[in-house]
């Protein structure tokens, strides 16, 4: 029995990295393991720790040792706790930051009433983030930090009552003694999908295979490459049966869960209480009650987003990942981790099989995963015809031949779907007589029309004001708009199209913020006999609609402007994802892709449903550029309010770099963000641990209290 816990404090400090050793008392050494929590002493300050070793010695003077104050009911899984330890390294993070994404949500808060005050977002705080009210950075800094942690103690808070008192007045978040509830009310499940479907002779194969993995007891990692519509989701039905059979638990990767409540709903419905399900709707009672059910083994599945990566579940026999391509599996908070990649070690450290799904794979799993196809769509039906529309030299935002198809549409009273990946009424607004255009005093972006709010808003940092009427400069009233977004492509299209029997959905962030939006435009879309469905990416993701005869996307390049390698699959996969959701069930569909670059590969590839040709060409172009799978990439970003510090920190950080086999590139000015001047260096690396250790050196040395840095492995 061990004397000494070697105790990791939660604290998001940087420089207090431990662990740190602490004596135990004798009473509890019998039942403090790797995992456990204690409430510890740490300077002045008391924190709530994980145990993250034990030891019979410590090098620190007996008189000097200190004591845990208190041991908590709740405790984490010893493998959990070595998960974290690999995400700290493996993303260039602290382990108190990695600890608490595995920790069960308000952990010690039962425990001896040392937790009086927890504070928790509410969904006006979280709608805050993305954008719409005016928070100081400090505010900021603090919901985002909730966002990340779940419920936290108030204490662990680095801000005083009163500034949590005041967002709670501004309803940001809540602040309240712990209390449970049990049961979550389940996704909505909709129309009733019967008994396990016999499978089609692809289906079989794919899950025959995925049950000789499980029955090997090694880990194996498969692609489920499977065109839209092909059944992916009964096949990982399936394998969670096989699974479930072996007394081993599985986890199932979703994107965001309120855009995909259908796969959700299959799995409850196929397996009842043994499923648990984690998302952010769920109230803080009912997500710890979720994860004490995965932990106590009651429930053995587990379905969720990204964080579901970090499922307490022991005898882990199945990870699965839906959508693999979907860039919700990276977290945008510190540590900056890829769920896929962090699926793929776990599976790995359980010697679990991994199956990613996806009819649209990235380069990465097409080239190192085995592969198992679904050919063709289950219900029999055939993918969509896709047409492409050459925009240039095209006045006005829709081609002919898309108004004539929308016309066609509505006369046969038949179901579309229009994307456009951009929200607001139009990009900008600028001055007819001057020239000014209307940027974010904060960003250095311009900003977008929101019509219906009268307002013009940051799409970065959430900063919103009055829309002008008249020029602040030259006092002109001739103020522009430019562009087109979805506001005024939904206000277009109802003026075209709509009458009362002829509905008008718009799906994008500023309807979904609110609770459930998202779930409730789909299923009304779903449900209608007729209309079109417009909004941004949302549209495309997995939803299975019945019987929508026309897709459309408009400005199919959007996405190809931006200065990202993988701009190319995003498009691609945005335009194959759309034509997925169309020609389902009976009847035939057709896709209309409207581009100012009509040859450009990833929409030649997409017109012609050539995954694998795409996917083929990509690799080459990434193996020539040294992007992975052939390079490692990492990203750091240098931000600072003073003008010039972010620039000069990443100069003396770039010269303290050493890595062997890289390529560092930059410090790059990237344009201003949230009031702070960001600079960035890009490293390409042949080796990722070698060049995450370098920069873990390169940053041992402090930038500069102004500077904040940023470093993100596999940056998205
Ligand atoms: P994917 O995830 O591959 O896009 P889904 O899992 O959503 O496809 O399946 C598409 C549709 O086909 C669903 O409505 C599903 O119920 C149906 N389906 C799946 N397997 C079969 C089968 N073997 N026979 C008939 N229909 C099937
Ligand atoms: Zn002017
Ligand atoms: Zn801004």
């Amino acid at each position: 029995m061990a004397a000494i816990a070697q105790v990791e404090p939660l604290t998001s400090a940087r420089a207090l990295g431990g662990p740190f050793d602490y004596a135990l008392p004798d009473e509890w050494r019998a039942s403090v393991h790797i995992g456990s929590l204690l409430v510890v002493p740490f300077g002045r300050q008391e924190l709530l720790g994980v145990v993250v070793g034990l030891a019979e010695h410590s090098d620190i003077a007996d008189d000097r040792l200190r004591a845990p104050h208190s041991t908590v009911a709740d405790d984490v899984p010893a493998d959990l706790v070595e998960l974290a330890d690999w995400v700290a390294r493996e993303y260039c993070s602290t382990r108190a930051r990695a600890l608490s994404l595995v920790l069960p949500v308000g952990a010690g808060a039962d425990s001896q009433g040392l937790v009086r005050l927890v504070a928790e977002l509410t969904d006006g705080g979280l709608q805050a983030l993305s954008g719409g009210v005016r928070l100081t950075p400090r505010q900021r800094a603090l919901l985002e930090q909730l966002a990340q942690l779940g419920p936290t103690r108030a204490s662990a808070l680095a801000v005083d009552h009163g500034t949590l008192r005041r967002l709670e007045a501004r309803g940001l978040l809540e602040l309240s003694s712990r209390a449970l509830r049990r049961a979550p009310e389940h996704v909505a499940v909709g129309a009733s999908h019967g008994p396990p479907a016999a499978l089609n002779a692809d289906q079989r194969l794919a899950v025959a295979a995925i049950d000789e993995a499980l029955a090997a007891r090694a880990h194996q990692s498969i692609l489920l490459f499977g065109v839209t519509g092909s059944g992916k989701t009964e096949v990982y039905l399936q394998a969670a049966a096989a699974a479930l059979e072996q007394d081993r638990g599985v986890i199932v990767l979703v994107p965001e869960i309120g855009l995909t409540p259908q796969t959700v709903a299959r799995f409850v419905e196929r397996f009842g209480e043994t499923v648990a399900v984690a998302h952010s709707r769920l109230s803080a009672g009912e997500r710890r009650d979720e994860w004490l059910r995965l932990r106590s083994g009651e429930a053995r599945i587990c379905v969720g987003p990204r964080s579901a990566v970090f499922a307490p579940i022991e005898r882990l026999g199945l990870i699965v990942i839906d959508e693999e391509h979907d860039s919700s599996y990276k977290h945008e908070g510190d540590p900056r981790y890829d769920a896929r990649h962090l699926a793929a070690h776990r599976a790995e450290q359980a010697g679990a099989v991994l199956v990613a799904g996806s009819a649209t794979p990235r380069p990465e799993s097409f080239a190192s995963l085995r592969q198992l196809r679904l050919a063709a769509r289950a219900d029999g039906g055939v993918l969509p015809d896709v047409e492409v529309l050459d925009m240039r030299n095209v006045r006005g935002a829709l081609h002919e031949r898309t108004v004539h198809a929308l016309g066609e549409l509505r006369r046969s009273g038949g179901k579309g779907i229009v994307l456009l990946n951009r929200r607001g009424w139009s990009n900008f607004l600028s001055c007819r007589s001057c020239g000014k255009v209307w940027g974010c005093p904060e960003c250095d972006v311009a900003l977008v029309l929101h019509r219906a709010e009268a307002m013009i808003a940051c799409h970065h940092c959430g900063h919103r004001e009055r829309a002008p009427t008249c020029c602040d400069v030259c006092g002109s009233a001739g103020v522009a708009r430019h562009g087109l977004g979805t506001e005024r492509l939904e206000h277009d299209l109802a003026h075209a199209l709509g009458e009362e029997d002829y509905p008008v959905f718009r799906l994008d962030a500023d309807v979904a913020t609110l609770k459930g939006r998202a779930a409730e435009v789909l299923q009304r879309f779903d449900r209608a006999a007729a209309g079109v469905l417009i909004g941004t990416q949302m549209v495309a993701k997995g939803h299975d609609f019945d019987g929508v005869a026309l897709g459309v996307v408009l400005d199919a390049d959007a996405t190809l402007r931006f200065p990202d390698f993988r701009s190319e699959e995003r498009t691609f996969a945005l335009i194959a994802q759309l034509a997925g959701r169309t020609g389902r069930g009976r009847g035939e569909g057709r896709v209309l892709v409207q581009t100012m670059a009509p040859t450009a590969r990833a929409i030649e590839h997409a017109a012609r449903h050539d995954s694998e040709g795409f996917l083929r060409g990509e690799l080459v172009r990434r193996r020539a550029l040294g992007y992975p799978p052939f390079g490692e990439l990492i990203r750091i970003v240098c931000s600072a309010e003073r003008a010039g510090l972010a620039l000069r920190a990443a100069q003396s950080l770039r010269e303290r770099l050493v890595i062997e086999r890289a390529q560092v590139l930059g410090p790059a000015p990237l344009f201003r963000l949230r009031g702070r001047e960001r600079a960035q260096i890009l490293i390409k690396a042949g080796d990722r641990t070698a060049a995450v250790a370098a920069v873990g050196a390169a940053l041992a040395v402090p930038v500069g209290r102004e500077v904040a840095v940023s470093v993100d492995v596999d940056p998205q």
